[in-house]
């Protein structure tokens, strides 16, 4: 059953960058700091007490991220992920006043950068922010990469060996299968003086992630990344394994314009999975909202693929097998496939 773990605010759909895979929807919303305190307050009663961030870019909202760092902390609530391109400052001068508003608030968690193929952030940049991020954190393990995956893998390799090199380290591309391109235990770290591991090495963890078809429309037309991890996205051999959302779900995304989304998935826009609004509705009113919610008890409760199940015993056929659990979530959402 849907039981949120976290909550995770996106202060703004803004961003610096236009990666090509984006599926932010972009508008001139903003999160209020208040109505967010509130929130959060209303999240940790009910007994969530981990707080991340994500966007649009997180840092074009500096005032929030410190604000509610400042509240998490008064709260004795943990920090996750502070989701980041790296390359949203000017100059080193705005980098530094920025990470350290939100370090000085108080913030403990881990800067997860997006690095990939897609991404195409200037590289010096990047080097600044994790250098900048250890020296002010006063210790190396404040920094992961999550990485999205493309047919073109020599961008992304190319510029972490780059970063990997600035820090004296190398890449190290983890056997998986014998197939590097598809791990998700792909390491980089720091070449030790004398022996793998040392406790000083430094090692950054690179979190790998599939493409998703539906990160462009039905995963085709003109996107060179819609072919990265599946040709078409209802062209896989076997159907997905229903993992009742254990990876972006069980968490409240709370997105600019106040709305809460019972997922950070990308099929978190859907109305379905929008459970209510910060302005009206704390922990206790969107739990029974999703108590309710015919999308979040399909996922969370009975799983996905009973879905598929009752709608093929209707009738229904699917344009294919897809082996991309959101995908097929976000497909059925916007077909409104849940009720039937
Ligand atoms: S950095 Fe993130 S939010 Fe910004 S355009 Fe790229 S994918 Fe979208
Ligand atoms: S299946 Fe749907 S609700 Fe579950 S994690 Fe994926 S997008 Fe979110």
């Amino acid at each position: 059953m849907f039981a949120p773990q976290e909550v995770i605010f996106a202060p703004t759909s803004q961003c610096n960058l236009h990666c090509a895979h984006c599926r932010v929807t972009r508008s001139a919303d903003r999160l209020d700091v208040k109505a967010a305190i509130r929130f959060l307050e209303s999240c940790n009663d009910g007994g969530i007490d981990r707080v991340g961030f994500s966007g649009g870019e997180p840092f074009l909202r500096v005032d929030f991220l410190s604000a509610l760092t400042r509240a998490a902390v008064e709260r004795g609530m943990l920090f996750d992920r502070l989701m980041t391109n790296g390359v949203w400052h000017g100059d080193i001068g705005a980098l530094r006043e920025g990470l350290a508003a939100v370090e000085n608030a108080g913030f403990d968690g881990v800067y997860g950068l997006s690095i990939d193929s897609w991404h195409q952030q200037d590289q010096e940049k990047l080097i600044q922010f994790i250098q900048t991020a250890f020296e002010l954190r006063g210790r190396r393990d404040c920094v992961e990469i999550l990485s999205v995956q493309a047919r073109d893998e020599g961008p992304c390799l190319e510029k972490l060996r780059a970063i990997a090199g600035a820090f004296d380290g190398e890449l190290e591309l983890a056997r998986h299968g014998g197939e590097p391109r598809c791990i998700s235990d792909l390491a980089w770290r720091g070449r030790p003086q004398t022996g793998e591991d040392l406790p000083g090495a430094l090692f950054i963890d690179i979190h790998r992630f599939p493409y998703s078809a539906a990160m462009s429309p039905e995963g085709e037309g003109g996107d060179p990344g819609a072919e990265a991890a599946r040709a078409r996205p209802w062209s896989d051999e076997e159907w997905f394994e229903d993992d009742l959302c254990a990876g972006p779900g069980n968490v409240f995304y709370v997105h600019p314009c106040g709305d809460v989304a019972a997922c950070c998935g990308f099929a978190n826009e859907n109305a379905g999975l929008i459970l209510g609004n910060i302005m009206s509705d704390g922990y206790d009113e969107l739990m029974a909202k999703a108590a309710q919610s015919p999308q979040v008890l399909t996922c969370y409760g009975s799983g996905i693929g009973s879905l598929r199940l009752r709608l093929e015993a209707k009738g229904f056929a699917f344009p294919g097998k897809t082996a991309d659990q959101c995908y097929f979530c976000d497909w059925c959402a916007k077909k409104a496939l849940f009720s039937e």
